[in-house]
């Protein structure tokens, strides 16, 4: 018979509580009740009239910055105001409390911070910092934006004058080192691992679920991953995390 979300809250907060190292693995999906529309969810979507795949890459970003800061870039600095949901709050009080070690986060929206998460991983990078593509320059992210307000079409590193780049990584980018300790860390001491709001179909971050044992999955619609996990939650994340917290 078909367990009621009652029952699955439930059987949540047992798993939760009778694991050691909990990790959750975050995706857009925790991010759209803070107003920041995933890639997937039909119907809405921040890139539903250009492809982030042709556009939001180190190919176009490198052979074309003008076209990179004008079509793929405001997707990005318009996440800089966002405030986190009850979603990402549950996330950090659960870390407070010991029953998280950390979290994955494929988002690059910085609400896991801005919660008060400590251990996070963003390993698709974030938007608090830009870098020098050639002297590798760290900024605070509002250089791109302030530039782009003057009127410069491409922004400008202010020691050596070559191109600026957002920290996040475009498709073509290397994944950076967060990715592999993460990677690490689910393969050699994680004993459970909760996704929450990732349609788990953008690589490599994808096949991190396998390397861990138990799975708890809180999304709004099927994953490729539920057939092997211990409990599917197929609801909001704001409300079921904060069900969850309160179950624990
Ligand atoms: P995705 O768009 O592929 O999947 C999001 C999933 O979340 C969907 O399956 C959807 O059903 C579910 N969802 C939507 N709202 C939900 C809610 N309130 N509660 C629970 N589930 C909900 O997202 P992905 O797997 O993270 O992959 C998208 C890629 O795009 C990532 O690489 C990420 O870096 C990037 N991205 C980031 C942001 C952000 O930083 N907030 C936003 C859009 C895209």
């Amino acid at each position: 018979m078909m367990k009621s979300y009652n029952d699955k809250i439930k059987k949540a907060a047992e798993l939760i509580r009778s694991s050691r190292n909990v990790y959750v693995l975050t995706g857009a999906g925790i991010s759209t009740e803070s107003g920041i529309p995933d890639f997937r969810s039909p119907g809405v979507g921040l890139w539903e009239k250009i492809d982030p795949m042709k556009e939001s890459t180190v190919d176009v970003l490198m052979q074309n910055p003008a076209r990179f800061y004008s079509v793929a870039f405001p997707r990005y600095a318009k996440l800089v105001n966002a405030k986190p949901n009850d979603g990402h709050r549950a996330l950090a009080v659960m870390e407070e409390m010991g029953f998280i070690k950390g979290i994955i986060t494929q988002n690059i929206d910085n609400l896991h911070k801005k919660a008060g998460s400590k251990n996070v991983f963003e390993v698709h990078g974030h938007i608090r910092t830009c870098r020098c593509v050639n002297c590798d320059s760290n900024y605070p992210f509002h250089l791109l934006t302030d530039q782009l307000k003057q009127g410069i079409k491409v922004p400008r590193c202010p020691k050596c004058d070559n191109l600026l780049r957002p920290n996040i990584v475009l498709f073509g980018d290397l994944m950076p080192e967060c990715f592999f300790e993460a990677q690490q860390i689910l393969k050699n001491e994680c004993d459970l691992l909760m996704v929450v709001g990732s349609s788990l179909s953008v690589e490599p971050v994808a096949s991190l679920p396998v390397l861990v044992k138990r799975l708890i999955i809180i999304n709004k619609q099927p994953t490729p991953f539920d057939y092997i996990s211990d409990v599917v939650i197929n609801s909001g994340a704001g409300k079921t995390l904060t069900d969850l917290l309160n179950a624990l």
